[in-house]
């Protein structure tokens, strides 16, 4: 099977991490900015580096924009010209794209515009940083709607030694428990009467709210 192509437009702080990070998975990655200087920095590290203005199609067209399957727009600061190339793009027929807002407004510009997926990075890392803080038994926050989240939540000394059963956060919180890690195994489907042990870490998906209450009642 021919490996995936990635197309990473914009080599800001984002775009330039998701275009190394792909690069180091193993992925061909084409990066493009308009900035001569970005592109000089991460030519070294990228499959093809091409310095283009996203907002001219003539360009894109020229760059085989269209063979590419996933294309990222990680212009942040620029909103005219994300959305200029998000447009662009998706009237070119590009599978998957997927493009960084920078607020929630050109959030919804941009999933009216059709991009597949829309992502907040720093809004999204704000809300990890802020419940790993307050709770540090947060291990990790993955927010799955506006309503629902994931939460990786260690055991904590209030939790040891009791079972599922016993903490009954689905009565209490309306949370799920839906897996229970110990080191690199996952137990996909926990033993309710299983007493946990201070190693494990519970995968729990809730409503933001009732997660809320549920990091408060167990530090
Ligand atoms: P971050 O916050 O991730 O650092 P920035 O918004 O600062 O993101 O960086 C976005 C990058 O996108 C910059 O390197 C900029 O040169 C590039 N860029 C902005 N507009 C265009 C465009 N029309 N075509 C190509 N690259 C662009």
């Amino acid at each position: 099977m021919a490996k995936k192509q990635y197309a990473i437009i914009g080599m800001g702080r984002f775009g330039s991490s998701v275009a190394t990070a792909l690069t180091d998975m193993g992925f061909d990655v084409l990066a493009i900015d308009s900035n001569e200087q970005r592109i000089q920095e991460i030519s070294n590290i990228v499959t093809h580096a091409v310095s283009a203005n996203s907002t001219d199609e003539d360009a894109l067209r020229a760059l085989g924009i269209r063979n590419f399957e996933v294309v990222v727009v990680a212009i942040g600061q620029d909103i005219q010209s994300s959305i200029l190339t998000t447009l662009i793009l998706k009237d070119l027929g590009i599978p998957t794209l997927i493009v960084k807002a920078q607020n929630e407004l050109h959030g919804k510009v941009l999933q009216k515009i059709g991009a597949d997926k829309v992502i907040f990075p720093e809004r999204d890392m704000g809300l990890r940083v802020a419940h790993h803080l307050t709770s540090p038994n947060i291990l990790d926050y993955i927010e799955l709607s506006d309503d629902y989240s994931i939460v990786e939540m260690k055991v904590s000394d209030v939790m040891i030694g009791k079972n599922l059963k016993e903490l009954d956060v689905r009565a209490r919180f309306g949370c799920n428990v839906m897996a229970i890690k110990t080191g690199a195994k996952m137990n996909i489907s926990p033993n309710a009467n299983q007493p946990l042990d201070k190693e494990d870490v519970l995968v729990i998906l809730g409503q933001k709210d009732d997660l809320i209450k549920l990091e408060l009642a167990f530090s």
